[in-house]
């Protein structure tokens, strides 16, 4: 069977980017079929992915828009695994899609299609609630939720936690699991540990046991165009994202 995930948080600059591109890598270094959705204009992840978003002959815009078909948007990365590429024009898939009836389950629709080629599928959300991260969310069957632990972090928490449930009940009953990353961790500030100890109180065991700390290699990656286990295998962001590609396939295969 094949995981989809969303990576997403309303709230930006959270890290969702930068864990579904080394997630991705991560995954498909270990031998799975990955395939990595980049539903955001920023366009970061196709970036990262070593794939210039200016030179884009399709984008997803035009899968969301039913102008091409998936193969023809599809692209193979140089670190395993595949991409579905974005750039500025996905801004107007917004505004397209308003009036379509299905329009939230565009993305699930087209990849469908493809997704038995793969064991996991990775969406890249952008920083809202808007109608592509909908499209994320009806294509799901989880969703991995970055999270910086600072004081303001709880409060968007429940606000993307209800949005959950409601496309739960409402748009895709399949979208079931729930599982939180902490990322950007330093242990020497206090409050971090405080808001880390909150988020285990709250939720439990949908709190991913690894913890991804800052480390400058994993902000570099990205303006090379590539995921960190590309860029620099020894540090400690590699590190880290190795553990919890263990710990993911592990959740998912029980
Ligand atoms: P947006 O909401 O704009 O899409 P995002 O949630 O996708 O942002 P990222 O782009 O992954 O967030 O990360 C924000 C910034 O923080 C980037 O510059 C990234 O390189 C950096 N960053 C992410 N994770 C780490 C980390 N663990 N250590 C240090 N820097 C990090
Ligand atoms: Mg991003």
């Amino acid at each position: 069977m094949t995981n989809i995930l969303s990576v997403a948080n309303q709230k930006g600059g959270v890290g969702k980017t930068t864990t579904a591109v080394n997630t991705s890598a991560v995954l498909s270094g270990s031998g799975r079929k990955v395939l990595l959705v980049d539903l955001d204009p920023q366009a970061n992840a196709t970036m990262g992915s070593g794939i210039n978003k200016q030179k884009l002959e399709n984008s997803i815009y035009e899968l969301l828009i039913g102008t091409e078909e998936i193969n023809s948007v599809l692209k193979k990365t140089r670190f395993g695994y595949d991409l579905l590429p974005s750039n500025r024009d996905l801004i107007g898939a917004e505004l397209d899609l308003v009036d379509a009836n299905d329009r939230e389950y565009r993305l699930s629709d087209q990849i469908s299609k493809l997704a038995y080629q793969y064991d996991y599928i990775i969406i890249d959300c952008p920083p809202s609630l808007s109608l592509l991260t909908l499209n994320g969310l009806c294509a799901s069957s989880g969703i991995l939720i970055p999270m910086q632990c600072e004081y303001f972090a709880l409060e968007g928490l429940s606000d993307l936690v209800n949005s959950v449930k409601l496309v739960h009940s409402n748009l895709n009953s399949n979208l079931s699991s729930i599982g939180l990353l902490r990322v950007m961790f330093d242990p020497r500030v206090t409050l971090s540990q405080d808001v880390s100890a909150q988020l285990l109180e709250h939720f439990g065991s949908k709190v991913f046991s690894t913890i991804i700390p800052k480390n400058v290699r994993l902000a570099e990656a990205p303006s090379h165009g590539l995921p960190i286990t590309h860029y620099d295998k020894s540090s400690r962001g590699n590190l880290a994202y190795q553990e919890f590609g263990k710990e993911l396939l592990n959740r998912f295969s029980t």
